[in-house]
């Protein structure tokens, strides 16, 4: 029979947000374990494009909304703790790109003025010509107008495994959780079999959320997954691109981030409009021809000829949100010593922990003296998304 362990926050769900969160406590004197049934940030995290917004995005319709506001610091927080003195040190993460840009491929004049007189983007956006264009926008048949955002673009597997270092040895790999219960209070958890005792328990299994609260007897928060489609290309005509390319609507209508590859090679993902509600609905050489459509529309000067595609669907999974809003904070729940959440986005991960760490704080949580772990099974690293599917 394993050994019965006691630590003060026990975290399930090894993503970005329960990652983080478990960085922040361990610097913080608290004693944890993390608990992660698959693979290290191979749910959404590695998954996501790296896009670290400051809600600039959120401006498109010329409206503050509240994402605009909550979002906006998030760039600051994460540049400080990728240079070493932010509230982790992500020294050694890479940085992929230094800003996001936006680009509007023709007239969209009307959009871009709503856009330019909203709060959330006045003094962190600058328009870009020649050389400071993104490489791959440089040609004399390039006609759109681009945007430089203050926001930053990470190598999300790096950061994982950054996290993963910080997490020390509080990872376990567990794949069945039960509850343990006390006079019928909820005291810590069961996984596989071994009895975990903690001050406070925290979901944040992303997707797995909602079967984990049905395993332990509830049905609050509700979850919602949004599913997408994106698109993965790899070739050696793919210059660095990290932009939103603007279609009028009120979401962008292609999210290119560029990553690179094992074999050094830069590969394309793809998202936004494109990987949305239609995109979803195509099969997958329906979506690349879609995507290769779009390429060569808006990019015709990229050589096309030699890459290789390949499409990826995946769920983000979200608080349940009413009619079409979208979430635009991270999500936290609480029920006695159960924390439930969703960070609802890779760059709002620091506000989880804040959550977390605050309702710790409200109710007099302190570090305790605990025993040290004994030595646990850890889970593997999570594969990126675009080494998934190319060969
Ligand atoms: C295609 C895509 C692109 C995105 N791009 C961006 C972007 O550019 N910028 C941005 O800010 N956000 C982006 N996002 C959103 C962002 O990826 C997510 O909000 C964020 O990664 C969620 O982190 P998480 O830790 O909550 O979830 P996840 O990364 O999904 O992690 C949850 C973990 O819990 C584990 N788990 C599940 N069930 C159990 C269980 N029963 N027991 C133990 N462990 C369990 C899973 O295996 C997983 O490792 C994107 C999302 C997608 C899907």
């Amino acid at each position: 029979m394993p050994s019965v362990i006691s630590t003060d926050v026990l975290i399930v769900g090894a993503g970005v947000a329960g990652l983080w969160l478990n960085a922040r406590l361990r610097r913080q004197g608290f004693s944890t374990v993390l608990v992660e049934s698959a693979s290290l940030g191979g749910g959404q995290s590695v998954k996501s494009q790296g896009i670290i917004h400051g809600g600039a995005k959120y401006a498109l319709h010329g409206a503050l909304t509240g994402a605009s506001e909550a979002i906006a610091d998030m760039p600051r927080r994460w540049r400080e703790a990728l240079a070493g003195d932010g509230e982790l040190d992500l020294s050694g993460v890479r940085l992929l790109s230094e800003a996001h840009y936006l680009w509007s491929p023709g007239t969209l004049a009307g959009n871009l003025t709503s856009f330019f007189a909203s709060k959330a983007v006045r003094g962190r956006v600058d328009q870009v010509k020649g050389e400071q264009l993104p490489p791959a926008l440089q040609d004399k048949r390039f006609k759109g107008k681009v945007y430089r955002l203050a926001e930053l673009v990470i190598d999300v597997p790096s950061l994982i495994q950054r996290l993963a270092d910080l997490a020390g040895d509080g990872l376990l790999a567990g794949q069945t959780i039960e509850p343990l219960l006390e006079a019928g209070v909820l005291v810590g958890l069961k996984v596989d079999g071994r009895e975990i005792r903690a001050q406070r328990i925290v979901l944040s299994a992303g997707a797995g959320t909602a079967d984990l609260l049905t395993a332990l007897g509830l049905s609050h928060p509700a979850m919602q997954r949004r599913p997408l489609h994106m698109i993965i290309a790899k070739g050696p005509g793919l210059k660095p691109l990290y932009a939103h390319c603007l279609g009028g609507g009120t979401k962008p209508r292609i999210t290119v981030t560029t990553h690179p590859a094992a074999d050094g090679q830069w590969v394309w993902y793809m998202g936004g409009d494109i990987a949305e509600s239609e995109g979803v609905n195509r099969e997958p050489a329906e979506q690349i021809a879609t995507a290769q459509k779009e390429i060569s529309q808006l990019l015709p000067w990229i050589d096309l000829s030699t890459t290789q595609w390949a499409t990826l669907r995946v769920d983000r999974a979200e608080p349940l949100q009413t009619g079409l809003t979208r979430p635009d904070n991270a999500f936290l729940a609480e029920e006695g010593r159960l924390l439930v959440g969703w960070p609802t986005k890779l760059a709002l991960a620091p506000d989880f922990a804040d959550r977390v760490i605050a309702s710790l704080q409200r109710d007099g949580i302190q570090p305790q003296a605990i025993a040290p772990l004994p030595p646990l099974p850890k889970p593997p690293m999570g594969v990126p998304a675009w080494e998934q599917l190319l060969p």
